[in-house]
């Protein structure tokens, strides 16, 4: 038996069922909220992502090359193909370009509950903006789109990579090797971060200091003390957010996103409901465009992950069951085939979700076929009912059966469809 690539899954009808329950509700907030979607292709030349991204988003990619020789990868995330659809072909729409898609991504990690290595991602863009407004805008959307999910519990982890820069040029860091500690201290390695700091002639009471500010937690209060643009900006997006009615919302200056490309607000949003991998989202502001061959624009955006609000929602009891089909047609005898396919017709052109038997199998079996499917009508075409122009209607919730005519069999249904 040949098996599934590890790490990748296949989705079972119940399970599309859910995921496009999740795709609805997410086309909805974004239309809501007036992002328009977009997609683009799996396959990238692999050199935009080593443009941007640090070296653990490498170390995971999925890279090949291809028959021609070029040097390709699967999308690991979203933000760059986004931004480099923006530089190709959109610099002519008027901003702020707000973007959305729901895609997959590919990352070469160790599956796990939670974590695989084809996953999905709802990703939400505005390019064009450098404004408070456009960033507590995400924060509102993410914390709506939580609310709606019934996702009470989740945490928002906010910070800003510009407090810690800030104090890292103060203890006369140069910029170019600030980058290595941002990665090290958002992997909450703050030994390791104490350690380069002194190697690269930061004072102790400096170190101490950066480190001190890398745990900071809580509401606004924690930004108290703290001088500097990049503490104001933080604050003002939190005032707006919550004027917004944002409510979950909480600082944590240890959160830096360890990627070169942020340049200002970064946040996590953790459903703690999941265990060990509770993040659901990643976001933040940054400048790509330029990087990409394209004039500097600055942009922010957040990408959920898709599987984890699945597993969130299915903990909280969010999901509906899978909808079952409103009719199921069935012959007695082959004689009555036509007649079946010829009402399944008229039915699925009224509007009515229907199946006719496939199976030629005895009534009982079709029954429990119907019922299998969720069916709420069978419609059974039996040789002496249909020699007197009718056929029987059974209401699979309850097994009473009516004789119809056939002639009525459309509207019989609509009406009994239109009253539940
Ligand atoms: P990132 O692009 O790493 O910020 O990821 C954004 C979100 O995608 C994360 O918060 C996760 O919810 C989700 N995610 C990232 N990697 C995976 C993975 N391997 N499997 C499932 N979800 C993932």
């Amino acid at each position: 038996m040949i098996q599934r690539v590890r790490g990748t899954r296949d989705f079972t009808p119940q399970d599309m069922s859910r995921r496009r329950q999740l795709e609805d509700l997410l086309r909805r907030i974004s239309r809501d909220y007036g992002y328009r979607e977009i997609q683009t292709p799996v396959l990238e030349n692999a050199e935009l992502f080593v443009t941007k991204s640090g070296p653990g988003v490498l170390n995971e990619m999925y890279s090949f090359e291809d028959k021609g020789g070029r040097a390709i990868a699967l999308r690991p995330e979203l933000t760059a193909p986004i931004i480099r659809f923006y530089v190709n072909d959109l610099t002519n729409l008027p901003m702020p370009l707000k973007l959305f898609c729901i895609s997959s991504c590919f990352r070469y990690e160790e599956p796990q509950s939670g974590r695989y290595r084809e996953f999905y991602q709802y990703d939400v863009e505005i390019i064009g903006s450098e404004k408070a407004e456009a960033d507590a805008e995400l924060l509102l959307l993410a914390d709506d789109l939580c609310r709606r999910l019934g996702l009470n519990e989740v945490e928002f982890r906010i910070g800003h990579v510009g407090i810690i820069r800030g104090l890292l040029d103060a203890a006369g860091m140069p910029q170019d090797r600030q980058s290595e500690l941002l990665r090290l201290v958002d992997k909450k390695k703050l030994d390791e971060a104490r350690a380069y700091m002194l190697s690269e002639g930061v004072s102790e009471a400096d170190a101490g200091d950066i480190l001190a500010t890398c745990q900071k937690k809580g509401d606004r209060e924690v930004l108290k003390g703290l001088k500097g643009e990049a503490s104001e900006y933080l604050e003002r997006v939190i005032r707006l957010a919550e004027k917004g009615g944002a409510s979950n919302l909480s600082l944590d200056l240890g959160v830096v996103r360890g990627l070169d490309y942020y340049t200002g607000l970064v946040f996590e949003i953790d459903a703690p409901e999941l265990g060990a991998e509770k993040q659901i989202c990643g976001g933040g502001s940054y400048a790509l465009a330029e990087l990409f061959g394209g004039q500097p624009v600055q942009s922010t955006g957040m990408a959920f992950g898709f599987d984890r609000l699945i597993l969130a929602m299915e903990k909280t009891g969010q999901l509906a069951p899978e909808e079952g089909i409103e009719l199921f047609i069935l012959a007695v005898t082959p004689a009555q085939s036509e007649e079946m396919v010829r009402l399944a017709g008229g039915a699925r052109k009224a509007g009515i979700s229907t199946e006719f038997d496939l199976m030629g199998r005895s009534m009982s079996k079709s029954l429990k076929y119907a019922s299998s499917r969720g069916a709420r009508y069978a419609l059974i075409l039996g040789e002496r009912e249909m020699a007197a122009g009718k056929v029987l209607l059974r209401d699979m919730d309850n097994g009473e059966q009516s004789e119809i005519g056939i002639g009525s069999v459309v509207d019989e249904l609509r009406q009994r469809l239109a009253v539940r």
